[in-house]
């Protein structure tokens, strides 16, 4: 797996415009600056790996803009030894975000194709996330609770399987909505008990129910 000084000399700049737009996390951007990028997009795309953009990966999917991971990786505020629930593993770049963050990472895609050559990446990568080929809709009710869960799709509502999995005092961050989304952070107070904030409109690819075969 290739990294050069060239892109290094990318990841230092990415992590510069980062931090001009308000992603202060000493954390994130270290993390930031570790994990390869263009190794996680489309081939013939590296050369714009590390401009502040979403990319193409596989089966239509997209690789989230990297203010983007950045920014949903601010709101969850992960702390070493977190156990985090993904949903939407796609190109695999935010999963290594977290990892490198020390967090306990459980990830999920509805894709096959995507499971399969993400799984061999990160691997290769030597990232060792807990990765499943599943419908995220419902989460992991085995592994629950959860510290922290990120949904990486565009959701139509917060489905209610991710609630019950969150712990209490956890934190989940969600775009909401159908063509553009809203972030939305939930803060579990209690059971049945949860606070509820606003944070911008982004674009994301929908998270759609069930999984290809
Ligand atoms: N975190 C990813 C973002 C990929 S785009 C990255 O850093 O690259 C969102 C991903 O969510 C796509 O791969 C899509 O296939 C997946 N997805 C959509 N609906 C899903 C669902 N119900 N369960 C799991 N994954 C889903």
């Amino acid at each position: 797996m290739e990294d050069s000084y060239v892109y290094k000399g990318l990841r230092k700049k990415l992590v510069d415009e980062l931090s001009s737009k308000n992603i202060f996390s000493k954390e994130i951007l270290d993390a930031i600056m570790k994990v390869p990028r263009h190794l996680f997009i489309a081939k013939g795309f590296e050369q714009l790996a590390y401009k502040d953009k979403a990319m193409p990966i596989e089966a239509g999917q997209t690789i989230s803009q990297p203010y983007t991971v950045a920014f949903q990786t601010q709101m969850l505020n992960i702390k070493q030894g977190d156990k985090v629930l993904e949903i939407g593993t796609g190109s695999g770049y935010q999963t290594a975000i977290l990892v490198e963050m020390g967090a306990k990472v459980f990830s999920i895609e509805r894709q096959k194709e995507l499971f399969n050559s993400t799984f061999l990446l990160l691997n290769n990568l030597n990232y060792h996330p807990q990765l499943f080929y599943g419908d995220g809709y419902l989460g992991l009710p085995t592994y629950s609770p959860f510290d922290k869960i990120i949904i990486t799709a565009g959701a139509p509502f917060i489905p209610e399987p991710l609630k019950k999995q969150l712990n209490i005092g956890g934190r989940m961050v969600i775009p909401v909505g159908e063509k553009s989304q809203k972030m939305i952070l939930l803060e579990k107070k209690g059971e049945n008990n949860f606070d509820i904030t606003e944070h911008g409109i982004f674009k994301f690819v929908p998270l759609i129910k069930g999984k290809t075969q």
